[in-house]
């Protein structure tokens, strides 16, 4: 256990390993399947984690997981909330709905309905205030204050951050001889949750970030030394766009002291490395998910002879976005 220079308590390596018995029945031990294709262009063993195989269809059911069910009894039945329409939102809205406590997720008006309904089917209480994502995020703190729901944070949180380290504990289970990790970062639970797992042993495992190049806003930020705000842009990575909030307590500093380092990736790499795991491995993910594909397809001739592992973080893309993308029309 360690205290930040902020005095936070940081999520350590029991907290994960509390996490993986908290959230085993929720969670699917996923597959690490060999790359045949990525290891022969790169001379190293590449092997992909499926974390998109997750109920939802992402990683995010681990984090999501392990905050509600820590919370005590009492608070569960108050019920959760957030504010995400992406695969938080979703992760948060089938833990509620598998435990039986109310979910609210605070929506702008902006929202396409497609999604709204997707939210509805998972049977939450769709709140839509307000024409940004900012104004619906402060009217679900402000809700959830009111009413004593808890707003399960997107990524800093502490048990936000252990759960998503799971991850790291069933790599080096699986792969033992693993020692490069490429992780998708963006408000970097993720990354910051596989880091601790992953480095708190003592073999000597490099953990690298991969961002798009416009819009990554943890890379910015570790640039600035401390969290900034940037515009968003579009990209096909649309899950890994959104700030890292300017009052961040534990993610900033965890990828600061425990990746080794955060790179960025093109548009064209991202589009190419989704269709190279449909083309070699028939693998259906969104831009996300590739953009690990992408940094080694843009710079992994870096890595001959190394044990790699891509963590394929997520599947929710749209169908026609998708075909767009091997048909190369994006
Ligand atoms: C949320 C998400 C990420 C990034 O996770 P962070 O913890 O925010 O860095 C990566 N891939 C997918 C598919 C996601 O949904």
């Amino acid at each position: 256990m360690s205290i930040c220079d902020n005095g936070e308590r940081m999520p350590g390596l029991r907290d994960i390993w509390r996490a993986r018995q908290r959230i085993a029945g929720f969670v699917r031990k996923t597959p690490l399947i060999f790359s045949a294709e990525l290891s022969r262009c790169l001379n190293a063993s590449v092997y992909l984690k499926l974390e998109f195989m997750q109920d939802t269809g992402s990683f995010k059911l681990r984090g999501a997981a392990n905050k509600i069910l820590s919370l005590p009894p009492e608070q569960q039945k108050a019920g959760v909330a957030t504010f995400s329409t992406g695969n938080h939102g979703l992760a948060v809205a089938y833990m509620a709905k598998s435990l039986g406590i109310p979910a609210s997720v605070f929506i702008s008006s902006r929202v396409p309905a497609a999604k709204v309904n997707n939210l509805k089917t998972l049977g939450v209480n769709v709140v839509i205030y307000g024409t940004s994502q900012d104004e619906a995020e402060e009217n679900c703190y402000e809700t959830a204050e009111r009413d004593g729901l808890t707003v399960v944070k997107p990524f800093d949180d502490l048990y936000v951050i252990a759960g998503q380290g799971t991850i790291g504990l069933e790599l080096l289970d699986e792969c033992p001889s693993v020692n490069h990790v490429i992780v998708p970062l963006s408000g970097g639970g993720l990354a910051a949750g596989i880091a601790v797992a992953l480095k708190s042993g003592m073999g000597d495992i490099r953990v690298t970030g991969v961002s798009m190049r416009e819009g990554a806003g943890m890379h910015s930020s570790l640039r600035a030394g401390k969290p900034v705000a940037l515009p968003e842009a579009d990209t096909l990575a649309d899950s890994l766009l959104g700030g890292i909030g300017l009052d961040n307590r534990y993610t900033f500093p965890l990828v600061r002291d425990y990746l080794d380092d955060t790179v960025l990736v093109s548009e064209e790499a991202i589009a190419a490395g989704m269709a190279l795991l449909y083309r070699e491995h028939r693998l259906v993910v969104e831009g996300a998910a590739a953009i690990g594909a992408a940094f080694l397809l843009e710079h992994g001739n870096v890595l001959p002879g190394r044990h790699v592992v891509l963590v394929v973080s997520g599947s929710n893309v749209d169908t026609d976005a998708f075909l767009a993308v091997l048909q190369n029309r994006s």
